[in-house]
């Protein structure tokens, strides 16, 4: 995984090339999009319960099924609250959750099997990209020692490559959508 931060980042860029009013009034809705970019994560839960929290980590979690089943519950959610633009939300969730899927493809990844399981439910392969562009994430394999090691000296690095990646992308959307608000 990129970290927290790399999701982010990319999740707060969709909600700057969707949303037709952004601003950072609309604090909830940002937050909104950067949990569903950081969504597939969730899967480190279970297996950090165990006391293994790379158990299920980049499993099924990670894949086109669970980005099409995230977009389903929300739908289903705002059909339960009486709310509309249904697919509008659908391919807004998947969107998040399946660009960080994709993101994940794009890192080191030290330990076997390596990559996602992408196309799950179609393929059970796990996937990685030729062109890796995230070094690793240091991260434990006990629960105990979990959290300690993602504040290892090692992880600076990727976040300051998706620093690099992310905040001039960041910057680039911000000035579109100014001029863009300024032309008469
Ligand atoms: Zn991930």
């Amino acid at each position: 995984m990129p970290l927290p931060i790399g999701h982010s980042l990319a999740g707060y860029l969709t909600y700057l090339g969707v949303e037709r009013d952004v601003t950072f009034r609309r604090w909830k809705i940002i937050l909104l999009y950067l949990f569903c970019a950081n969504l597939p994560d969730l899967d480190i839960l279970p297996g950090f319960l165990m006391g293994l929290p790379n158990r299920y980590h980049h499993g099924i979690s990670h894949s086109l099924g669970f980005a099409i089943l995230a977009g389903m519950l929300v739908i289903l959610y705002k059909r339960w609250r009486g709310h509309g633009h249904l697919l509008r939300s659908l391919s807004i969730t998947s969107g998040l959750y399946f660009t960080h899927v994709l993101l994940d493809c794009l890192i080191v990844d030290t330990s076997f099997p390596y990559g996602v399981q992408l196309l799950w439910p179609l393929s059970s392969q796990y996937v990685i990209s030729p062109v890796l562009l995230f070094p690793t994430v240091y991260k434990a394999n006990t629960s105990g020692a979990f959290l300690g090691s993602l504040f290892q000296f090692g992880n600076l690095k990727l976040i300051g490559v998706e620093l690099l990646y992310f905040l001039p992308l960041v910057g680039a959307a911000h000035l579109i959508l100014r001029r863009r608000r300024e032309r008469p």
